[in-house]
This record gives structure tokens, sequence and C-alpha cells, in this order.
């Protein structure tokens, strides 16, 4: 990524430029793109079993959501990624493409990626649920006890560093805390799953409808960041 763009991407999310101490420019990027280098699960077996849980997702009928669901959104991005993003659950666009964050909140979720030096290629990017809620209504406790298995195995086979839970009903689902976003954030959490660490920041189509949270989003993401350096 060229510095312009980099800056196009940091003036998106309302931040000012961030390098750090005696880095070049060079080296910070060199040092994001490395985020994605972790030694974790590979080779035919890890493969293997991947791909065995992409196709129980996408036949999944446990809840009621496969009714009317027209592709399954299982995730995307690198299976050795080093930094999980997890969202809430498909939208329209999602469900037709059955790929996350598309449209403008993945547009804006693009634009937090390259301000932290990475790519959507470099990390790994899911939703609690793999299947739209009607209309887009809110997650249902039975949907999420029926789905959130598959989030787990998933976040088991990467073994990531870090996992960023965007917006209140990923951090709620996966801290198991029914609590306002407001005290979710600003701290590092710890995954049951590995003990991984756990940082809760807005979702990015919130961001849209509130600009103004996006320092604090900006704040959050850099103590992700922290959080595995
Ligand atoms: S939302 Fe999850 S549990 Fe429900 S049908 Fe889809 S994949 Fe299965």
């Amino acid at each position: 990524m060229v510095m312009a763009d980099r800056n196009a991407y940091l003036a998106e999310m309302e931040v000012v430029c961030w390098r750090r101490r005696g880095s070049s420019v060079a080296a910070e990027h060199a040092a994001g793109s490395a985020v994605g280098s972790s030694p974790n699960q590979a080779g035919t077996a890890a493969g293997v079993s991947w791909e065995k849980l992409q196709r129980e997702v996408a036949s999944c009928t446990r809840c009621a959501l496969h009714d009317s669901r027209r592709n399954t959104v299982f995730g995307s991005g690198s299976t050795d990624a080093d930094w999980f993003f997890v969202g809430e659950a498909p939208g329209r666009e999602e469900d037709r493409q059955g790929i996350p964050f598309v449209g403008r909140a993945g547009q804006l979720l693009s634009a937090m990626l390259f301000s932290l030096g990475l790519s959507h290629e470099e990390v790994y990017i899911a939703n609690v649920l793999k299947c739209r809620p009607p209309d887009n209504r809110d997650p249902q406790g039975v949907e999420v006890n029926n789905c959130e298995s598959f989030l787990h195995r998933q976040v088991a086979h990467i073994g990531p560093r870090i996992i960023v839970a965007l917006g209140r009903f990923a951090a709620q689902a996966l801290l198991q805390q029914d609590v306002a976003i407001s005290q979710l954030r600003g701290k590092v959490h710890q995954y049951n799953i590995g003990q991984l660490p756990l940082v809760v920041t807005y979702h990015p189509a919130y961001l849209l409808r509130s600009p103004t949270a996006k320092a604090k989003s900006w704040q959050d993401l850099m103590l992700a960041r922290s959080a595995i350096e």
C-alpha cells in the first residue's frame, strides 16, 4: 500500500496519521503485513477439517433462519490470520453474495483494516450468525446457541492472535456478558477458547450512522494492536 492510499484510509477513519516511533513507513507497513504470518494449523488434515466445516455450515438447518436465507455466509480472509474480526449477522447484500461485510459497512471496515496496515486477505472476518435474520432484526438467543459452535471452530482452526468484536451483539455473544458496549470497550478481554485477547469496538454500520465515534474506534484498534505487539 502506498503512503497516499494509507492516508486516505486514515482520513476516512477521521484519525491523524499514526506511525510507530522510529519506524519508517515501509518498515511499519512491513510489520503490518507480517501480522498475517502465524504458525498454526496447516496442511492436508487442517484443510480437510476446514472444508468439512464449510460444508456443515452450507447445509445447516439447525435453526429457522435456514428457511429464509439465500446463502450462508461462512466468512472470508486468511486461514493463517492473526486478526479475527467478528460481526453480528449477514445483512441483505451479504445474504445475496454469501460474503461478509460488503456494501458501505464493508468499505468502512476496509478503511479500518488499511489504517492498521492490513488488508482483507491478511485477516479473517466472520459473523456470529451465518444466516441472515429476516428484516435485519436482532439475532435471537436460540439462533446464537445453535450457530455459535461454528464460530468457535473457526477461531480454533485459525488460531488468531487477537479477536476484534465489531458491535454490541458480537461482543456480548463472544464474552457471554449482557452489558452495554460502553462498558466492554477500552479493555482487553479474554476469549475463553485458547485464552485469546479480545477487544471490542463499534460495528462499522454504527460508525456510518455516528461518525463522531470513529475516533473511539481508532483507539480500540490501537488497543488491539498493542495487545499483540
Ligand atoms: S444461522 Fe447458523 S444455526 Fe441457523 S441455520 Fe444458519 S448456519 Fe445453521
